[in-house]
C-alpha cells in the first residue's frame, strides 16, 4: 500500500559540510534550473536539475576523435554491428526519513519500469540490459551522496563491463558546490582505461579498486512510478542520459561554444550547440551560424523527460564502439 506523499524541500543548509569532498575536481559543470514551477509542485520533489558528470579525459576525447574519423570513412557501422547485453546491478539507497515510501512492492515496480525503459530506448543501439540483482540499503550518508566512494566500494558488483546504477532518494548537489541548488538528478563515470582489470569476462563479486567507483548515481525520484517524483523529470530518462555517459557519450553542448572547428560531442549528426536546453523549447538555435537547430530532443541534452526522444545514429554506433574499446572483457 502506498503511503501518503509528503513534501520534500531539500536545501544545502541541510547538508553537512563534510559532503564536500576534499580535492574534488570537476572539469565541466552544467546546470539546469526549473524556470517555472507548476501549481502542483508540493506533490513533487523540487529539483534543481543538474548532471554532474565530469568533463572528458584527453584519452576519451582521442577515442572519440578516432571513431569520428572512422565514421567519416564509413567504417563505424561495421565495427559496431554486434549486439551487446549489459549485466546490470541496481542499488536502491534511501534515507531513514524516506524509507517508508519505498516498500518492496513499490521498489520492484520502479526498478522493473526503469529497466524496461532503458531496454526500450537503447534497442535502436542494439544494446540490452540484463538485470542481475538489486540491493536495498537505508543509509542517510549514502542516500544523500555524502559518502559516495564507501557506498560504491560496498555495493558495486560485476567487472568493468557491468553497469551499476545507484538510485538515491536524496541525491544532493552539495558536492558540486551549487549554492542555491539542492537536489541533483544524476551523474556518471565516463569510461577509461583500466590498469588492473579482473579476469576478462568474469563477473567479479567485488570490483578491483581500479574501478570501484564506476557507475551512475541517479535520483530515485526520476524513476518511473516514483512515489515522490522529480517534477518534470520522472519518466526514467535521467538514467537513460547518465547511462549514455557510462557508454562514453558527451553532452550535445560539450564545450559550450559555436567556434568553428570545435569538436563538440564528436558526432557529426548532432548540430553544434553552445547552451544546454531547459524545458522543451521550439526553434532553439544557440549556434545560428552552424547548420541545424539545437538537438533539444536528444537524450544527451538537458531537456525535460517528455522532450527527450532520441539518440542520433552516430551516438548509437559510438556507444557500442566505446563499450568495445574500454569495457568489453574488462
Ligand atoms: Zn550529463
Amino acid at each position: 500500500m502506498l503511503l501518503p506523499i509528503v513534501f520534500i524541500f531539500l536545501s544545502t543548509a541541510a547538508i553537512p559540510s563534510s559532503a564536500h569532498p576534499a580535492g574534488a575536481s570537476v572539469d565541466l559543470l552544467d546546470k539546469r534550473t526549473l524556470g517555472t514551477v507548476g501549481r502542483n509542485v508540493n506533490l513533487f520533489q523540487n529539483v534543481t536539475q543538474v548532471c554532474g558528470t565530469r568533463g572528458p579525459s584527453d584519452e576519451l576525447r582521442q577515442a572519440h576523435a578516432d571513431f569520428l574519423e572512422q565514421s567519416r570513412h564509413g567504417n563505424q557501422e561495421r565495427q559496431a554491428s554486434s549486439p551487446i547485453v549489459v549485466q546490470t546491478y541496481i542499488h536502491f539507497v534511501s534515507t531513514i526519513d524516506q524509507m517508508d515510501h519505498y516498500p518492496p512492492s513499490v521498489r520492484t515496480a520502479m526498478v522493473s519500469s526503469q529497466v524496461s525503459i532503458l531496454t526500450s530506448l537503447y534497442r535502436p543501439a542494439g544494446i540490452a540490459f540484463k538485470l542481475i540483482s538489486t540491493t536495498w540499503t537505508v543509509n542517510d550518508a549514502w542516500a544523500t551522496d555524502a559518502s559516495s566512494t564507501p557506498m560504491k566500494r560496498s555495493l558495486r558488483r560485476g567487472s568493468y563491463e557491468a553497469l551499476n546504477l545507484y538510485f538515491q532518494t536524496n541525491l544532493s548537489a552539495a558536492p558540486y558546490a551549487y549554492t542555491a541548488a539542492s537536489t541533483l538528478l544524476g551523474y556518471c563515470t565516463l569510461p577509461t582505461t583500466i590498469t588492473y582489470p579482473g579476469p576478462a569476462g568474469l563477473a567479479l563479486e567485488y570490483p578491483t579498486l581500479d574501478y570501484a567507483t564506476d557507475g551512475c548515481n541517479v535520483l530515485a525520484g526520476s524513476m518511473p512510478k516514483a512515489p515522490v517524483p522529480a517534477f518534470g523529470y520522472n519518466l526514467g530518462k535521467t538514467a537513460v542520459h547518465e547511462v549514455g555517459h557510462w557508454f562514453g557519450l558527451l553532452h550535445t553542448f560539450q564545450d559550450n561554444t559555436c567556434a568553428t572547428g570545435d569538436p563538440g560531442d564528436y558526432c557529426d549528426d548532432t548540430p553544434q550547440e553552445s547552451q544546454s536546453t531547459t524545458g522543451c523549447p521550439t526553434g532553439k538555435d544557440s549556434c545560428p551560424g552552424s547548420p541545424g537547430l539545437d538537438p533539444v530532443s536528444n537524450y544527451m541534452d538537458y531537456s525535460t523527460d517528455a522532450c527527450y526522444s532520441r539518440f542520433s545514429p552516430d551516438q548509437l554506433a559510438r556507444m557500442k564502439n566505446m563499450f568495445g574499446l574500454f569495457r568489453l572483457g574488462f
